[in-house]
């Protein structure tokens, strides 16, 4: 078993992770290495939208912008921290610029403005873009720098296991942890190796293998549950995006992609922006995708006029939202009923205008929109192509032509605004070391402004970065790796293949067991959540996760061991632990949500029977429950206990706390720069956040 030590490791490779890696080494952190599946795996260098969309704040004409107005921008829908508000706002310009400076192409006029427009839940024009492919844009920039630097890269490598040393007694309340290291596969050896860090960058992206029906791409499945296992604290859990996305599948295809980009079995691409505005036609079928084609939309709405109208807002409203019904997320719902409960599927249509569309009859949004853009034309198809030839492109570098074919479409998963919780430099609250960052950090709330994530990735990066380096002075080293360390790991990788020999020697597939969790995850923790099916879902995931990992410690086999060289299916085993582990608390805290009572809120309707039929054309239970606006104040938390006894009960815990305001911190010039010079920036403990599990 090979065994590696660095002074800070950054698991991932997204926009996130190649930002710390740079950052880390721009402070001065020598021992630095790059932990990944590889440069082209994760959702920033493989998704992207309409215009995929980068915040940060007004940098153009007389617009007037503030870190503080910023700040308050995310906290328009509640249940996010003011202090990391204010931090990701305040950094948010130099992390622009920082990707400017490597070379992203961020447009600019010719007096250098960085104009912007404006994007979802965003009162200024903050966004800015580089088209389709931002992130992409991003990484790509990024890793040029991690070359340019010489920071070793680890590619192929599966991170299954984080070690941790408690701080306290596991008494069930939250302990207090110390990051020692990863256990990883090398997927080219097929074996295991173990990284011996002081820090660990946690940038493993968002949690895109729990969903059956998912926006993130086919590569990319996150590792929160990774950091959930060793009782890492996280934060808003329950709060998701969803929206319509398009998935194709590309066997037999031929496709025109670039090199250095995944080719998977399905592209995913979220149908937002123009997709919308050119008012497609909508057509279901039966479930073989062929016959009783329908122009299912007309079912759900009285007037023409006002279905069109919606159609077309749902190009800048994309995420589905709880207070657009009534309203654009209506065109969500209907998809949702069609798909979920009707079991058809629905595609769009660019082909043909929808059954009774005349220009005239829009409103006048739309109108003026589509003649100011030139597309005036006949078909949506042709509207597209004025208006967003390269859309029509990058279909077509997919193998899918829009003029031949429509395209499937569903509610799908797409972005999770809670994760780990951190503090404002981005340290776990419980675990010394960890360094959660990207969107597996918990830092936004209900809502958040389109493009945000992609700023807090690089906010994370940069703070994280100058913490480590501050924490560590000048030449910091890396760990020795001694004995105890030694014995830990091996047990720890002896524990791994027994689990893996266990579930292969029972025939457990992975692919039905990750189909499995996926599905349950759609069913209950979607756009439409109940207590009732939550709390099935509950005790179904208790079951499959003791099934997967066994009773506990103890009772794995000792006889039973996988060996080198491990198989794909080993692999893809081991990584179905830390998900079906991740699934687990994810519903469990969903539950806990519902349950406290918070209502519709963000991108989900809580149904209550007591509730207001959204309309007589869906099923009488989809009453939603008003939000309890009181929530918009709290930040809620969830952590898996362990137990005295060291064997895996995987209790999950959840509270709430209320959100902190906004910061005023002393602006007073004289007084900051002291603070500056003296360190005092730095005098925070992680704990400031005053959680506890209690
Ligand atoms: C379709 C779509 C459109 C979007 N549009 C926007 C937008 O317009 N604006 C915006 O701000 N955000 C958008 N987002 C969200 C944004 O793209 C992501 O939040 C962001 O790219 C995540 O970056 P990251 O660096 O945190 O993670 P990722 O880019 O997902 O990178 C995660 C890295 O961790 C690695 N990794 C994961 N697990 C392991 C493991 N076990 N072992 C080793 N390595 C591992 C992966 O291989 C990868 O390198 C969109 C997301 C989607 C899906």
């Amino acid at each position: 078993m090979k065994l590696y030590s660095f002074h800070t490791l950054v698991l991932g490779s997204g926009a996130a992770g190649l930002a710390a890696a740079v950052r880390l080494r721009a402070e001065g952190v020598e021992s630095v290495a790059l932990l990944t599946e590889g440069l082209d795996q994760g959702t920033s260098i493989n998704a992207g939208s309409d215009k995929q969309t980068y915040y940060k704040p007004s940098l153009c004409g007389a617009t007037p912008d503030s870190p503080r107005s910023v700040a308050e921008s995310y906290l328009l829908a509640g249940g996010a921290d003011g202090d990391l508000a204010l931090v990701e706002a305040a950094t948010a310009t130099r992390a622009f610029f920082h990707l400017v400076d490597v070379g992203v192409p961020f447009p600019r006029d010719a007096f250098g403005q960085y104009a912007g427009y404006r994007t979802d839940h965003d009162p200024a024009r903050r966004a800015t873009s580089c088209g389709p492919y931002t992130s992409r844009e991003m990484c790509r920039a990024l890793i040029r720098e991690v070359k340019r630097r010489e920071i070793p890269v680890y590619e192929n490598r599966v991170a299954v296991r984080l070690l941790v040393v408690s701080l306290d007694a596991a008494d069930g309340t939250l302990s207090q942890k110390k990051i020692l290291g990863v256990v990883c596969v090398d997927r080219t050896t097929r074996d295991f190796e173990v990284y011996r860090a002081e820090n660990v960058v946690f940038a493993v992206g968002g949690p895109g293998g729990l969903y059956k029906r998912s926006v993130y791409p086919e590569v990319h499945t996150g590792a929160i549950g990774l950091a959930l296992e060793i009782g890492a604290l996280a934060k808003g859990l329950a709060e998701s995006q969803f929206g319509l996305a398009s998935f194709t599948s590309l066997a037999g295809r031929s496709t025109s992609l670039k090199s250095g980009v995944v080719r998977p079995k399905e592209f995913r691409w979220n149908v937002s922006g123009s997709f919308m505005q050119v008012v497609p036609r909508f057509i279901s079928t039966a479930a073989d995708g062929k016959s009783d084609v329908r122009e299912f939309l007309t079912e759900y709405f009285t007037s023409l006029s006002d279905l069109y109208g919606l159609i077309f807002l749902k190009g800048y409203q994309w995420p589905f939202d709880a207070r657009k019904v009534p309203g654009s997320s209506m065109i969500d719902l209907c998809v949702f009923h069609e798909t979920i409960v009707r079991g058809r599927r629905v595609f769009l249509d660019y082909r043909a205008n929808p059954a009774g569309y005349a220009f005239d009859a829009l409103p006048d949004e739309a109108k003026e929109y589509l003649a100011n853009s030139d597309a005036e034309a006949p078909t949506p198809y042709e509207r597209l192509l004025r208006m967003n030839p390269a859309a029509i492109e990058l279909y077509r570098d997919w193998g899918v032509d829009l003029l031949n074919e429509p395209l499937e479409i569903a509610v799908c998963a797409q972005h999770n605004n809670g994760g780990l919780a951190v503090d404002v430099d981005w340290r776990s609250l419980n675990v010394a070391g960890l360094y959660p960052i990207g969107e597996v950090a918990g830092t936004h709330g209900v809502a958040r402004p389109g493009g945000s994530a992609l700023n807090a990735g690089q906010v994370g990066a940069f703070r994280a970065a100058e913490r480590i380096a501050h924490d560590a002075g000048l030449n910091a080293l890396a760990p020795e790796i001694d004995e105890t360390f030694t014995t830990m790991a091996k047990a720890e990788v002896a524990r791994l293949r027994q689990i893996v020999a266990r579930a292969l020697d029972q025939k457990c597939d992975w692919r039905t067991e990750r189909d499995a969790f996926q599905e349950r995850m759609s069913v209950s923790c979607g756009i439409l959540r109940d207590l009732a099916t939550l709390e099935r879902a509950k005790d179904d995931a208790s079951a499959q996760l003791a099934r997967l990992v066994g009773d506990g410690r103890a009772t794995v086999p000792t006889s039973s061991n996988v060996e080198t060289p491990m198989s794909d299916d080993a692999i893809e085993t081991l990584r179905n632990l830390q998900l079906c582990l991740a699934h687990k608390v994810y519903i469990d805290a969903i539950y806990e949500s519902v349950a406290a009572g918070v209502g519709s809120r963000g991108s989900q309707i809580t149904l209550d029977p007591t509730g207001t039929p959204i309309s007589s054309v869906f099923p009488s239970n989809w009453r939603p429950q008003s939000e309890d606006q009181t929530f918009r104040k709290r930040v809620f938390y969830t952590f898996l206990s362990s137990s005295s006894n060291g064997n895996n009960s995987f209790a999950t815990r959840c509270f709430w706390r209320d959100a902190k305001p906004i910061p005023e911190p002393d602006e007073w010039f004289e007084n900051v720069w002291r603070d500056y010079r003296e360190g005092k920036i730095y005098n925070r403990s992680r704990f400031d956040a005053g959680a506890s599990g209690d």
